[in-house]
């Protein structure tokens, strides 16, 4: 395990809590909420910086987003994250979770462990996409009460919402309308998380919240073409198709779907943001605001690899949803705002890529 435990003692025994932390944190049971005398969402403790020596759990810090989480935790000198790989602990197995969480008493968990892919995982292992991601939730989210986790944030993914929601995409059209067929099974399993969520800030008085990241990039990206998503496998398109002297590159689609990208690094920092002060039963919307087509976006990655042959589009393969734009406006009003531009991060993410190739 990856632990980077500060005053938190690696062994602690069952039921003793440890950092200095809590005794300036109060326990969530001791919250009026809890039973049930208080307002949701009403915490007074709203804007509260994360102690330095906070136990903190990455869930899913190998991968792109708990991975740029934990460097930013480190470099704002974090000293008690907790990370666990899934060959250490595999999320979905539940005496396991309840076992570590026991263990090592995180008091903050942000949950970014999941089975992610694109348009091609997502249809081809639909049972999987649901059967885990609701293991790994679930059990995350009880062992969170169980053990009195005083904050968690859920991540989930805008393709929670329906298909053909009014642009820009606003959290209130979340269960307003039928999903995109590709990706409904894993998009169910997180619409069960927000729901889980809420339902432990409802019953429990959990201090929970759950974001919903739009697309995103950056380093430590997957660039499995049986797996990747658009971005990563344009970039692994482009870059073979340079090297190898390819005339053209055929790309799915009509390139016509608008999208938008975060980058990584923007969403960590967004991430903090929201676990300080952020306290609402509503998910968080999380992206740029701004939106390009596929095309665009090829046209970009083409730009930044150095390919100069021709881009072809297979208008046989599925668009998928036509538009996805969040409204961010709410995230924004906490204070956070992206700041990698969407060719900066391209470039950053494409240098990545061929120091790992
Ligand atoms: P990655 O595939 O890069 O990483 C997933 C992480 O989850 C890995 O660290 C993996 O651990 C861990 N994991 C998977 N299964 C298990 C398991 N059974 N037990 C323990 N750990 C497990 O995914 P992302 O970082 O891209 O996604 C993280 C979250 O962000 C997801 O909830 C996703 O929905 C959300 N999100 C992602 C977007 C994107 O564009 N990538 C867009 C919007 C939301 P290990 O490496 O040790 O196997």
């Amino acid at each position: 395990m990856a632990t980077q435990n500060g005053e938190a003692k690696r062994d602690a025994p069952t039921g003793t809590v440890t950092s200095r932390m809590d005794r300036r944190w109060s326990v969530m049971s001791d919250r009026p909420e809890s039973r049930g005398l208080t307002v949701l969402g009403a915490h007074n403790d709203n804007h509260r910086a994360l102690p330095i020596d906070a136990r903190i759990h990455v869930a899913g810090h190998r991968g792109l987003v708990g991975g740029a989480i934990w460097r930013h935790l480190q470099q704002r000198g974090h000293t008690a994250l907790i990370g666990w790989s899934s060959a250490e602990l595999d999320l979905r197995d539940r005496d396991a979770v309840f076992a570590g969480y026991e263990q090592k008493r995180p008091q903050v968990v942000v949950l970014a462990a999941a089975r992610v892919g694109g348009i091609l995982a997502n249809s081809t292992y639909p049972a999987d996409f649901l059967s885990d991601n609701l293991r790994i939730q679930v059990n995350v989210i009880d062992a969170a009460a169980r053990f009195g986790v005083e904050r968690l944030l859920f991540l989930g993914s805008s393709c929670i919402y329906p298909k053909m929601a009014p642009q820009p995409i606003t959290e209130e059209y979340l269960l307003t309308g039928p999903l995109e067929p590709t990706n409904d099974a894993y998009a169910i399993a997180k619409i069960a998380g927000i729901l889980h969520v809420q339902a432990m800030r409802r019953q429990h008085g959990m201090r929970f919240v759950s974001a919903m990241p739009t697309n995103l990039y950056g380093p430590g990206d997957n660039f499995n073409p049986e797996t990747s998503h658009v971005l990563p496998a344009m970039i692994r398109r482009f870059h073979e198709a340079k090297v190898m002297g390819m005339p053209s590159v055929t790309l799915w689609g009509t390139g016509r779907p608008q999208r938008e990208f975060l980058h990584v690094d923007d969403l960590a920092r967004a991430c903090i943001v929201i676990l300080e002060g952020y306290d609402d039963r509503a998910p968080l919307n999380v992206g740029t605001g701004k939106d390009v087509t596929i095309r665009e976006l090829a046209e970009a990655v083409a730009d930044v690899v150095g390919y100069t042959g021709d881009m072809k589009w297979d208008t046989s393969k599925p668009d998928g949803t036509p538009r996805k734009l969040l409204d961010v406006t709410r995230v924004k009003a906490l204070g956070w705002k992206p700041q990698i531009e969407l060719k900066d991060g391209i470039r950053k993410t494409y240098e990545w890529f061929r120091k790992g190739s």
